[in-house]
């Protein structure tokens, strides 16, 4: 039997506590994909530190920071997730390219491998298939807390490539969005170049520029990814849980997350109706990446929105709130 015939039976009987098979064959990416992984990761924190002990910030650095932080993760939470990973509505042409290339500048892979392993995330969440479950180790403690290391970040550094072919055909067919994919290292570039370029024009001086770049560039997205990161590490292990998921899914809502996620930290609702264009099914639940598709529509931008149907809600309400570690699943 060879070793994928073994995965793939033993995530069939997989029992919801025990570490994935693929957590003992555990291989570490190429050395490239480490080194530019890890300046990604480590670089905005020597930033962070230049910035706040040599040069502070300044109003435009923030302001700047601010804009880009809202066009890049509205690209990411509205384009690559919603639009394109679980058309929960459709798009004028240039809508979609427009969101595949400010979800680009994100720095969180090209769009068409995004998409690949968010796909593959839902077809086995919290079971041995997952890219990036905490689970992976177990659900003892010292497996626990080296679940969330990878599920947070340590994925990135595994080679555990995702087959496009199979899980994001649709893109890979559509020329635009192979356009996009093809200029994600020229997007990542211009993700960098605008904030020094603004800075620049704006203070007149090539400090100007230095510190916005710092802000606005590194900084940026750094918090972007991490809030993007936590989306698949913490919220799959705190928070509550009170629509029904599919076995061993054990996805959370955790409010103090919404508004910098734009909504993707309703991560309960999402996983119990993956295609709905809101995550925030309840009320109150602040979901802005929702009121931009809503935005989107009376605009005549975008069309056969998976608005939340109130009778299927209440069928996947799970009762009175859990907190997880309460069962997983139907
Ligand atoms: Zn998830
Ligand atoms: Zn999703």
């Amino acid at each position: 039997m060879t070793i994928s015939e073994r995965v793939v039976e033993r995530r069939q009987d997989y029992d919801g506590t025990s570490p994935f098979p693929e957590a003992a064959e555990h291989a570490p990416a190429g050395r490239l994909q480490v080194a530019l992984t890890g300046a990604i990761v480590v670089l905005p924190f020597i930033a962070l530190g230049a910035a706040v002990f040599w040069w502070g910030v300044t109003f435009t650095d923030l302001l700047l920071a601010a804009i880009l932080y809202v066009v890049t993760g509205l690209g990411v939470t509205v384009g690559f997730h919603r639009l394109l990973t679980h058309s929960s509505f459709t798009a004028r042409p240039w809508l979609r390219a427009v969101l595949a290339v400010t979800g680009s500048m994100g720095f969180q892979g090209n769009v068409i491998d995004w998409v690949a392993v968010h796909r593959r995330h839902h077809a086995f969440t919290d079971r041995p298939g997952d890219p990036h479950s905490p689970y992976r180790y177990g659900t003892g403690l010292r497996g626990q807390l080296r679940g969330l290391a990878h599920a947070h970040l340590g994925w990135l550094f595994a080679d555990d490539p995702t087959p496009a072919e199979r899980y994001a055909p649709d893109l890979l067919a559509d020329r635009a969005m192979s356009r996009v994919a093809r200029a994600f290292p020229a997007l990542c570039a211009l993700s960098l170049a605008l904030p020094f370029l603004a800075g620049w024009a704006i203070t007149g001086t090539l400090l100007g520029g230095l510190t916005a770049f710092l802000w606005a560039g590194l900084i940026r997205i750094a918090l972007l990814q991490h809030v993007t990161w936590s989306v698949n590490s913490v919220c799959h292990v705190i928070g509550a849980r009170p629509f029904k998921t599919r076995r061993h899914d054990r996805s959370t809502n955790l409010w103090p997350l919404a508004l910098l996620s734009f909504g993707e930290s309703w991560h309960n609702g999402h996983h119990s109706e993956p295609s709905c264009a809101r995550h925030g099914l309840d009320r109150y639940q602040l979901d802005p990446s929702a009121a931009v598709i809503g935005l989107f529509e009376r605009l005549g931008w975008a069309g056969n929105v998976h608005w939340p149907d109130q009778k299927r809600i209440h069928r996947r309400r799970a009762g009175p709130l859990r907190q997880t570690h309460a069962p997983a699943g139907e």
